[in-house]
């Protein structure tokens, strides 16, 4: 991809973190401008590897601002977008679904008319000749809705979003989805399932749990803690979206999961067990910090995803096992709030 300036959003929250880094690695000639807006979930000490790298340059801003979005494309010659930047807490949006409408949406709209704009427009493409830029929608499982105890989520699956953020989101993805239609812009998106891995934000499941748990508190666990996710280590995530940005086809949409499906009780006791291990407690387990608290609103039973077609079509295929993953994931966190 000789010559390559991409527009990463919200690279400095959890997953942009550690795709940043991995993508200026395997990409040597490709530069990287990070638009992140440094809410309370953005944190550039997750990118302090790459702050010094010639090929890598920060932008604090909103996505929702047209002027800076465009100045962007123009002073950087922007050639591509991989999109990120979303409001991502599903609790938060029950709270306060605004900013969920805000970012994801208008924010979405935003960015799919500044590259229609630079790289659709005769007047523009004359200059750019970046008519096949790609932009790369990253999007969640969560758009499909809710499974029983069997079944899979794929690419044909019907969307049916529960909460106001996956509401959001699924609104986004038919953005995305329009413009390849109506305009032939050369979109991707990719739905994914759970991430698990260092730099994700201390209000999510897995480092509530191991936060807690050092912390001599209870480890909260919604209803009976039976709900069930897919979990994939974010770095098979980012190796995922590589594939999809790099060898995706135009308009298609990739679902991206590890096979991985677990309660979320089961992963609370996985780590109390991995903590017992290598941070014993004085007496007794961690499993005994484990508190059932008042279910989420609609919090959706169980999501699974079958990567059929990324695997075969793209070649693409999750590297880690669940226990090393969490096992390097647990130590990460405990480094981190044992500096505190
Ligand atoms: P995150 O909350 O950790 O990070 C979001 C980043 O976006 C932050 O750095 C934040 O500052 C930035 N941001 C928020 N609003 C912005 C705005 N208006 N303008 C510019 N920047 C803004 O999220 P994440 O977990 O890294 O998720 C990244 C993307 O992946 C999201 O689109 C999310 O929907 C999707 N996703 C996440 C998961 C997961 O398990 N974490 C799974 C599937 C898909």
């Amino acid at each position: 991809m000789p010559n390559r300036t991409i527009l990463i959003t919200g690279g400095a929250g959890f997953i942009g973190s550690n795709f940043i880094p991995f993508f200026l690695e395997e990409h040597r000639d490709v530069s990287i401008v990070n638009l992140d807006k440094l809410t309370y979930a953005g944190n550039l000490d997750h990118l302090e590897e790459v702050k010094n790298n010639e090929r890598y340059k920060f932008v604090q801003g909103d996505i929702c601002d047209a002027g800076l979005v465009g100045s962007i494309f123009n002073n950087h010659r922007i050639t591509d977008v991989i999109h990120f930047a979303a409001e991502s807490h599903v609790d938060n949006s029950i709270e306060g679904p605004e900013a969920f409408i805000k970012t994801n949406i208008n924010g979405t709209f935003t960015l799919l008319e500044a590259a229609r704009q630079h790289w659709l427009d005769k007047a523009n493409r004359a200059k750019t000749g970046f008519e096949t830029s790609r932009f790369h929608h990253i999007s969640t499982d969560e758009v499909y809705g809710s499974l029983g105890e069997s079944g899979f989520f794929d690419e044909n699956t019907a969307y049916a979003p529960n909460s106001p953020y996956s509401a959001s989101k699924a609104a986004s993805d038919f953005l995305v989805r329009s413009y390849f239609h109506t305009y032939g812009l050369h979109v991707v998106t990719s739905n994914c399932s759970n991430n698990y891995g260092p730099k994700q934000h201390d209000e999510k499941l897995i480092p509530t749990i191991i936060r807690k748990a050092l912390a001599g508190e209870e480890i909260p666990i919604y209803g009976d803690g039976k709900n069930v996710r897919d979990w994939l280590y974010v770095r098979d995530h980012c190796t995922g979206i590589n594939a999809a940005f790099t060898r995706g086809k135009a308009g298609e949409t990739y679902v991206i999961g590890g096979n991985n499906e677990h309660n979320n009780i089961h992963i609370a006791q996985k780590i109390c067990a991995i903590l017992d291990e290598v941070r014993p407690r004085r007496k007794g387990s961690y499993t005994e910090q484990i508190a059932f608290v008042k279910d989420r609103l609609g919090h959706d039973f169980r999501y699974a995803i079958d990567a059929t077609k990324i695997k075969t079509e793209l070649d693409w295929e999750p590297k880690s096992d669940f226990d090393s993953g969490l096992r390097e994931t647990v130590s990460w966190y405990i480094n981190k709030y044992q500096k505190v």
